[in-house]
């Protein structure tokens, strides 16, 4: 069945930047009323500025993914102003670039506290609305790298790896309460994720390789969320021979 955007009411995490930043744009451009969370307030009002010239302003709420409290403020945001929830897209990530041997564990724990652990529990948090909301579907940002493993950002493709299997069981699961789960996993992508590493050792395998624009993921991911599909590789060239 196809969704209507038009009204719909959104959290996007890690929109202050990147893929995030652009669905927000994009979404306002459907008449998606958004939520944008991440840390960086003045990036945050620099989007919902952007949202605002698209056709549907945005709210900003400041907070990391990984503080429960955070998560808490956040959704009692959405039931308090938008009177629910419609949308989750679990976007914000970090990645790191070094070989496995030499690195640290708390390389490994990092990343799975942004990448896994914060999706997985604001998406528990959130049921409850959820099931309440319009058409409701949880939009799980994975990665080609969650599908297929490579040198030298190994703890990133690992948490992306445990998207794609959470993604799939939480999608069975979810369908019983009307739920939908959208896994959207994109290949090399122009943004800041190269900007912001935990810890680089080795440059980054797909450095200097021309990605798509977070603006191409977005319009592809928005695409199907109204379509109502279950997985999507957003990628016009290159890595589509990683997907099994
Ligand atoms: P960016 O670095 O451009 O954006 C990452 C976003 O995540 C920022 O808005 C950042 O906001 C937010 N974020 C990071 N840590 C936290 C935190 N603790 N709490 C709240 N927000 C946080 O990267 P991308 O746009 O590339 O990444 C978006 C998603 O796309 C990620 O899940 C990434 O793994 C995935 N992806 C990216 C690909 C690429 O090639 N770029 C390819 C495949 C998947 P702030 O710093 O303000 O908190």
């Amino acid at each position: 069945a196809r969704r209507e955007l038009k009204g719909l009411r959104a959290i996007v995490t890690g929109a202050s930047a990147g893929i995030g930043r652009a669905m927000a744009i994009e979404m306002a451009r459907a008449g998606v009323r958004c939520l944008l969370f991440a840390r960086r307030q003045e990036r945050l009002d620099e989007v919902r500025e952007a949202t605002r010239q698209a056709g549907t302003e945005a709210s900003v709420v400041v907070g990391d993914v990984t503080n429960a409290a955070d998560r808490a403020a956040c959704l009692e945001f959405a039931q308090r102003e938008l009177g629910g929830l419609d949308l989750l897209v679990n976007n914000a990530g970090i990645s790191a670039g070094g070989d496995f041997a030499g690195e640290s564990p708390d390389v490994l724990r990092k990343i799975f506290e942004v990448n896994f652990f914060a999706a997985t529990e604001l998406t528990r948090e959130a049921i409850p609305l959820l099931r309440t909301g319009r058409t409701p579907m949880v939009v799980n940002v994975g990665s080609i790298l969650g599908h297929r493993g490579i040198p030298f950002t190994s703890a990133y493709c690992a948490s992306k790896f445990a998207i794609t299997g959470w993604s799939q069981s939480l999608r069975a699961e979810l369908s019983t309460m009307g739920i939908d789960v959208l896994l959207v996993s994109p290949g090399t992508t122009e943004s800041e994720l190269a900007d912001h590493l935990v810890e680089q050792r080795v440059k980054l395998p797909w450095a200097g390789m021309k990605g798509v624009t977070a603006e191409y993921v977005a319009r592809a991911t928005i695409k199907a969320i109204a379509r109502g599909s279950h997985e999507i590789v957003p990628n016009w060239r290159g890595w589509w021979m990683l997907v099994a």
